[in-house]
């Protein structure tokens, strides 16, 4: 039924009753609400710890354990570990140690290597340092290897593998009060020694499996996409999995990672079974070889002005050229920006705040009406296509892109088994169950994401002791303190990279970007100042904790009324170490405004030398 209210109609006419989608919405929701939350998911450790073994590396590997020191030592070899690295290369510094569980740098790029892995944001965004580099990306949107070599070449160019360490996994990092040094032990039986620490760990490293009965009864082959057994599956990330050729395969899961690789799934396995839960929201991908000629114009600072560009946009902010011009932009563009500013237009003033939250609400109805109707128009089983409707706000889950996707459950040889919300009953010895039904499998693949919205170092899996004996667990135990999420009191010389206390943005590189730049200019300070330590104060420590606190609440109603995910920690926005509960709500606009600020008064406030 078309809707006829005052703000219904600045957007144009409506074919749907928002009424009866926000029904659907709390009905879809209150089905997938669990008492437990995060708690339905185990740890990978103990009798799973097979799911996070290495599957890229020669078994066997050894070396003698150091004792030495290094001026820097960084965690984590991912974009924010290579970035910190690189700028602080760029600023003189001469010892600096990446420290890494994997067998080389990339981080989720090393380890994310299933069929079909890809980048869904820009890579002309998204790949960090490409004009540092001289490199232009082959695709608009690049394929896992591209990125992993890319991430190896910015090891190369900025000297990051000298004293590198990797297949090492940190055990407890120790503040050493009388020589004002990090003692870092590891799982190699090393002891070293840095003068600073940078903590670049990333958001989503640890994978998570579901705690359903008879978990570890499968008999079958199984594994996690993180951890891709080509050796079983054969092919390689362009697919052609050979392997699979006479095989049931099962796939748990139907959030980003998956809509990838599914269709690799289905062109090679006799049977694919999909389980799903929830369905994602998939829309056009559309992506296209660079142009050359285009890549020839560009201008020094190119790579900056479209980062800056894209962020802007995907931030609900306007600007007159959409640069990327793709999915991403178009929500935003479709959902805030641009249909609040041409309603401001429409009716000469500013909107209310509730006029805003209603103009918004039904413009994001609008938008996954488009993306529901694709659903119907692709898959050709009415059924199925039901099945695959996405019923929730856009941003209650990461919005995924594919051009294949949808299309795979046109095959014959694949079925979707939709669980309505519950997900799989059990696992038995021979396969799955859903409905008290059994679907006897060769292979189960869990697609089952990353752990999120545990404490900082369960995830880290180490923890730090700061001054005083003072552990990070204890410190953050009700939740982050941070100084502009880069720094915490009774923690000298440590800096965090990553979403704890910082602003969330679409394209991760570029926060962990203006993270790196902000701590190569305090180090460049001890180093102008001549000091020893570089530390939070309580009360700028304080201060920040307040903002974000006063700030962050301005999206928890959102993710309340959500429907459950890893962005509400499952149904239960309030966790203090959810995804976004930590964040700066006022965005990632306004907070690399404030960095920026913060380093043009030179007056370091919140921060102490000594
Ligand atoms: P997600 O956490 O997004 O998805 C996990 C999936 O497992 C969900 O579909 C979930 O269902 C399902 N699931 C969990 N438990 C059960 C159960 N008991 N029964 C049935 N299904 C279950 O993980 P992904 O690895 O897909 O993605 C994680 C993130 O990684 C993305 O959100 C994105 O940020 C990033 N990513 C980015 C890519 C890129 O292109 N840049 C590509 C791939 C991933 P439910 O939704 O109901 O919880």
């Amino acid at each position: 039924m078309p809707v006829d209210t005052d703000i219904a109609q600045l957007l144009g006419r409506l074919d749907f009753d928002p009424d009866a989608v926000r029904d659907k919405y709390r009905y879809e929701r209150d089905k997938r609400v669990r008492v437990d939350g995060n708690e339905q998911y185990v740890e990978v450790k103990a009798e799973f710890s097979q799911y996070v073994d290495d599957p890229y590396v020669e078994p066997g590997f050894t070396r003698e354990p150091l004792f030495d020191e290094v001026e820097v030592a960084i965690i984590g070899g991912g974009f924010g570990g290579l970035l910190m690295g690189a700028r602080l290369r760029e600023a003189g510094v001469k010892s600096i140690r990446l420290i890494e569980k994997a067998g080389d740098v990339g981080g989720t790029w090393y380890w994310n290597r299933y069929p079909g892995a890809m980048c869904d944001v820009e890579s002309y965004v998204y790949l960090p340092l490409l004009e540092e580099m001289g490199y232009i990306p082959k695709h608009k949107y690049s394929f896992a290897p591209e990125i992993f070599e890319h991430s190896k070449a910015i090891a190369r160019r900025f000297d990051l593998y000298k004293d590198a360490l990797f297949q090492t996994g940190v055990t407890e990092i120790r503040w050493d009060e009388d020589r004002s040094r990090w003692i870092i032990s590891s799982d190699r039986g090393d002891r070293m020694t840095a003068r600073f620490i940078a903590m670049a760990n990333g958001p989503l490293s640890r994978p998570k499996l579901p705690g359903i009965p008879g978990i570890n009864e499968f008999t079958g082959h199984t594994f996690h996409t993180s951890r891709w057994d080509y050796g079983y599956t054969g092919g390689d990330s362009n697919g052609n999995l050979t392997g699979l050729a006479h095989k049931r395969v099962g796939i748990i899961g139907t959030g980003a990672t998956a809509v990838q690789c599914i269709p690799h799934l289905g062109k090679s396995a006799e049977h694919l079974y999909v389980f799903q839960r929830t369905p994602s929201s998939v829309d056009v991908r559309n992506n296209r070889e660079t142009d050359q000629e285009w890549a020839r114009s560009l201008q020094p600072g190119w790579q900056q002005q479209r980062m800056d560009n894209f962020n802007i946009l995907v931030s609900g902010g306007d600007q007159d050229v959409d640069m990327v011009s793709d999915g991403w932009t178009d929500i935003f563009r479709s959902v805030t920006g641009i249909a609040v500013k041409q309603a401001c237009r429409h009716l000469g003033r500013r909107l209310t705040p509730q006029e805003r939250s209603e103009l918004m609400e039904l413009a994001d109805m609008r938008k996954m009406e488009q993306v529901r109707a694709r659903a119907e128009a692709i898959v050709a089983d009415p059924n199925v296509a039901e099945q695959l409707k996405p019923w929730y706000r856009q941003f209650c889950k990461r919005p995924c892109f594919h051009d294949e996707y949808l299309d795979t459950y046109n095959r014959p040889n694949v079925t979707l088994v939709d669980t309505n919300g519950q997900g799989v009953q059990r696992l038995t010895e021979n396969g799955v169950v859903v409905d008290d039904q059994e679907y006897p499998l060769d292979c189960l693949i869990f697609a089952t994401g990353f752990e999120v919205g545990t404490s900082y170092t369960r995830r880290a899996g180490y923890d730090i002791i700061g001054r005083h004996g003072q552990t990070l667990s204890e410190k953050w135990s009700g939740g982050l303190r941070t100084l502009h999420g880069l720094q915490t009191n009774g923690f000298p010389n440590c800096f965090f990279l990553g979403f704890t206390q910082t602003a969330i943005t679409v394209s991760v590189p570029h926060a962990l970007n203006e993270q790196a730049k902000h701590v190569r200019h305090i180090l460049d300070e001890v180093a102008r100042r001549g000091v020893a330590t570089v530390e939070a104060t309580p009360e700028g420590e304080q201060g920040w904790v307040d903002e974000i606190h006063a700030k962050a609440r301005l999206g928890m109603k959102f993710y309340a009324d959500c429907t459950p995910g890893y962005y509400n920690s499952e149904g239960k926005a309030g966790n203090p170490n959810g995804l976004f509960s930590g964040s700066y709500g006022e965005g990632p606009i306004k907070f690399f405004q404030i960095l920026d600020e913060w380093r043009a008064d030179k007056e370091f406030s919140g921060v102490n030398f000594s």
